[in-house]
């Protein structure tokens, strides 16, 4: 008992480095669902985009833009999230395992709770986690650049698994768009082979030839899904004005590449 008395305050010093995100940086925690590609499967998502899960994802991004109110925007897609703090945060004192791990398993816990609202009566067979790191990001502009690289992801991502669902025999392709007969009935091995080294316009030609305007494709898949503190617009019809009402958390499926979003809110990355 002595000994341990006496070893204590030592070892705190010496093995609990206080590492510290750097100061006035924009701090981005970045989540991703482990091992999704399987939990997908088990829960029969649809291909290639499940709404269902989608919006599940939202819901909770909702909720963590709601708790936290540091931060000033997130940005999701598939099975992953990426939330900005505000450079002068303070949550935390910074410490990045405590912000990260914080959020991630609020996260986590957000999408068993909600599971059952999105999935109805599909079992959650076993329990997802997430993974989440965090980055500092020191101006705007290299704030808006990382925003740019998930944007072209999502896009690039999601066009080559809507390529993939087509020339794929199995499963239930584009949400149940195409019908069966249209379909190449591609074995997964040949389709990846067939889509390697495709360009963009390339692949909106092969949807061409199936019928599907890659264009009219629901901006949420396309776009991927923006979170933020919004202000609820409206006509106040006696005076004839609009009029701006309390602040809320608001998802919408918009370009966060062009500047049309951080002119409109000019808000958020102040
Ligand atoms: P890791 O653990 O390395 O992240 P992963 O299996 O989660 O591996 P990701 O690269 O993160 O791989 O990709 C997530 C996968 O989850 C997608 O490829 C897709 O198969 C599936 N997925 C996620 N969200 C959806 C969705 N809304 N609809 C259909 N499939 C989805
Ligand atoms: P923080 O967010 O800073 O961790 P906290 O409220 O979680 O704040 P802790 O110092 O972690 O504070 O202490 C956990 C508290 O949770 C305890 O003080 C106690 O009140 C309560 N608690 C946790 N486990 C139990 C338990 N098994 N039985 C009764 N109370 C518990
Ligand atoms: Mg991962
Ligand atoms: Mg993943
Ligand atoms: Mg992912």
């Amino acid at each position: 008992e002595g000994d341990i008395c006496k070893i204590k305050p030592e070892l705190k010093r010496s093995f609990q480095f206080e590492n510290k995100l750097l100061p006035s940086t924009w701090i981005v925690i970045r989540i991703d669902g482990c091992h999704f590609h399987k939990f997908s499967e088990v829960h029969n998502f649809v291909k290639p985009n499940d709404t269902r899960a989608l919006n599940l994802m939202n819901s909770c991004a909702m909720a963590v833009v709601e708790a936290f109110n540091d931060i000033v925007f997130a940005y999701g897609m598939s099975d992953e999230y990426s939330f900005i703090l505000k450079k002068d945060s303070q949550l935390y004192g910074r410490r990045p395992s405590e912000v990260v791990s914080v959020i991630t398993s609020f996260f986590t816990s957000l999408y068993v709770m909600k599971w059952k609202e999105f999935f109805f009566l599909t079992k959650l067979e076993f329990s997802p986690y997430f993974d989440g790191r965090a980055i500092c990001y020191p101006s705007n502009k290299i704030l808006l650049d990382y925003l740019t690289w998930r944007q072209i992801d999502c896009k690039i991502n999601d066009m080559y698994n809507t390529c993939f669902s087509v020339l794929v025999k199995s499963g239930g392709c584009l949400n149940g768009t195409l019908t069966q007969d249209k379909k190449p009935g591609m074995t997964k091995t040949e389709a990846h082979k067939y889509l390697k080294g495709t360009q963009t316009r390339e692949k909106i030609k092969l949807l061409k030839r199936f019928g599907i305007d890659y264009s009219k494709l629901p901006l949420m898949f396309r776009l991927g899904s923006s979170v933020f503190w919004d202000e609820e617009r409206t006509t106040n019809k006696m005076k004839g004005v609009l009029e701006m009402s309390d602040k809320k958390v608001v998802v919408d499926y918009i370009n966060i590449i062009d500047k049309t979003l951080w002119n409109e809110h000019p808000h958020i990355l102040m």
